[in-house]
């Protein structure tokens, strides 16, 4: 489906975070970047358990894949992404958004928590190297893929900073030298774990799909 000659991609998450960052990077890249919201594909119960493998990969590719059935002819990005710290051996990795669950928490609330979680299990800990990973999975009537961004950093004892989302104010960026909660939308889009495999997502796509990169 094409939105003012530009092709359609359908963002496949339900995370706003997710939703602010991916609608500048599909936009940039030339494709119409195209909600779930908005083309009616409504929120199941236990949708969480789309995404229960063990990595990335297969978690960002089952999400493309069972999005896809629900919109089909359609193109659909998803991604798979978390923060993996050294001196947790990689955790909370693919576990990060409900790392710190519990009945009834979500939202804002679930983040809280992670994030305390995060504060509480790094304390005994004076190396704080972290990096945040993302899968980007694309599919479409003709194949799919996916490609993989990474972003370095520390984990701060300390929170700064109101934007971004999740751990992103316990993240500071070696790149950026702040928190990606201080950075502006545009510099942490530039150097992070998403901005990195969409691009490359985007780009592998219109190679493979020349015909659907108006
Ligand atoms: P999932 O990809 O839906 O499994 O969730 C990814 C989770 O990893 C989010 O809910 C956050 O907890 C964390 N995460 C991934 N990317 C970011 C980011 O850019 N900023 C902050 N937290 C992130």
């Amino acid at each position: 489906m094409t939105s003012k000659n530009r092709t359609e991609i359908v963002l496949a998450t339900r995370s706003e975070g997710k939703v602010r960052e991916l609608v500048e990077m599909v936009a940039e890249a030339g494709f119409a970047p195209v909600t779930l919201d908005a083309i009616g594909v409504r929120e199941v119960a236990n949708e969480e358990t789309i995404e229960a493998f063990d990595t990335f990969e297969e978690n960002a590719l089952a999400k493309a894949r069972w999005f896809s059935a629900h919109c089909a002819g359609r193109v659909v990005l998803a991604d798979d992404s978390g923060l993996c710290v050294d001196a947790l051996g990689g955790r909370p990795g693919v576990r990060s958004k409900r790392w710190a669950y519990a009945p009834g928490i979500a939202s804002q609330d679930l983040d809280a928590a992670n994030n305390a979680r995060l504060v509480r299990e790094l304390a005994p800990h004076a190396v704080r190297a972290a990096r945040y990973v993302c899968i980007a999975a694309l599919s479409w009537p003709g194949g799919e893929l996916h490609e993989r961004g990474e972003c370095a950093g520390v984990i701060t004892a300390e929170p700064s900073g109101a934007g971004g989302f999740g751990y992103d104010p316990y993240f500071v960026c070696d790149e950026l030298r702040a928190t990606f909660a201080d950075a502006s939308a545009n510099d942490k889009a530039r150097v992070s774990h998403r901005g990195r495999a969409v691009r490359a997502a985007l780009r592998a796509f219109a190679r493979a799909a020349p015909g659907m990169h108006k």
